[in-house]
C-alpha cells in the first residue's frame, strides 16, 4: 500500500443476496488514489458504480476485499470509529443535494464542523466564507426549497468540502442539472478540489466531465480499468 494513498481498495467484491439469488455487483476492483488526485469513474446504468462508491466511504460494507481511508483499513473500525473518520477525512455529494429541508444552507453547511466540534461562531464563518466563494453569499439564510437545483447542489459542494477533507466522492453531483447549470458547478467543485488539494472521485455519465480529471475509470464486469485518454 503507497505510503501517499489517500484512499485505495484492494480486490475489492460485493455480492447482494437477492433471497436464492446472489448477484456479484463487484468482483476484484483495485484502485489507489493519491493525495490531491482527481479520478472519474464511468460506466453504463446498474455497472456497480454506486456501489463501489458507498463502500468507498464505508457507507457499506464488502462482502470480499478491504478498503484504505487514510491509512486506516475500515473493517478494523467499529461503526463509530468509522463514522468518525468519515466526517473528518471525506466529503460526499450526491445526484440529489441531501441537504436538510428545514435547516438554512449556512446551517447545513455548518453540519459536518459542528458533528467535528469546531465552535459554533467559527463553524458559521467557516461555512458562510465557502457558501460565497461558490457564489450563494446572497442565499444564507435560505432553505433548500428556497434554492434553484443548481444553488442547491453549489450548497451541497460546499459542505462536502467545508471540513477540509482528503477526498470527497461525488456520485453523478450535477445529473440532476441542465447542462450549463451543470458546467457552472462542476467548474467551481474542481476549482475548490483544486484549492484546497483533495482528492476527488467522481461518478459520472458524462465523458466530457470525466475527461477534466486527472484519469478516468471504466466499471465492467465488476472490475475498474483505466480507459486511454484516447477511449474517453
Ligand atoms: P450504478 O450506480 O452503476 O447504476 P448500482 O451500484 O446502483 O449501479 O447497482 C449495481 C447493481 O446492483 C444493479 O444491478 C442493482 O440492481 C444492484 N443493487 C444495488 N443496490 C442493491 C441492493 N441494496 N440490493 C440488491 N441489489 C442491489
Ligand atoms: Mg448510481
Amino acid at each position: 500500500m503507497s505510503e501517499m494513498a489517500v484512499l485505495s481498495c484492494r480486490n475489492l467484491g460485493k455480492c447482494y443476496e437477492e433471497g436464492p439469488q446472489s448477484v456479484e455487483v463487484l468482483a476484484g476492483v483495485e484502485l489507489e488514489l493519491l493525495a490531491g488526485e482527481r479520478v472519474a469513474i464511468v460506466g453504463s446504468s446498474g455497472s456497480g458504480k454506486s456501489t463501489l462508491l458507498n463502500l468507498l466511504g464505508g457507507l457499506d460494507n464488502p462482502t470480499q476485499g478491504s478498503v484504505w481511508l487514510d491509512g486506516q483499513d475500515l473493517s478494523t473500525l467499529s461503526e463509530k470509529e468509522r463514522g468518525l473518520l468519515r466526517n473528518r477525512a471525506l466529503g460526499f455529494v450526491y445526484q440529489f443535494h441531501h441537504l436538510l429541508p428545514e435547516f438554512s444552507a449556512l446551517e447545513n453547511v455548518c453540519m459536518p464542523l459542528l458533528i467535528g466540534r469546531t465552535p459554533i461562531p467559527q463553524a458559521r464563518e467557516m461555512s458562510a466564507a465557502l457558501l460565497e466563494r461558490v457564489g450563494l453569499g446572497h442565499r444564507l439564510q435560505h432553505k433548500p426549497g428556497e434554492l434553484s437545483g443548481g444553488e442547491r447542489q453549489r450548497a451541497a459542494v460546499a459542505r462536502a468540502l467545508v471540513n477540509n477533507p482528503a477526498c470527497v466522492l461525488g456520485d453523478e453531483p450535477t445529473g440532476n442539472l441542465d447542462e450549463k447549470t451543470a458546467a457552472t458547478v462542476f467548474a467551481q467543485m474542481l476549482e475548490l478540489n483544486r484549492a484546497q488539494g483533495t482528492s476527488l472521485v467522481l461518478v459520472t455519465h458524462d465523458r466530457r466531465l470525466a475527461r477534466r480529471l486527472d484519469r478516468v475509470l471504466e466499471l465492467q464486469q465488476g472490475k475498474l480499468r483505466t480507459l486511454a485518454p484516447s477511449d474517453v
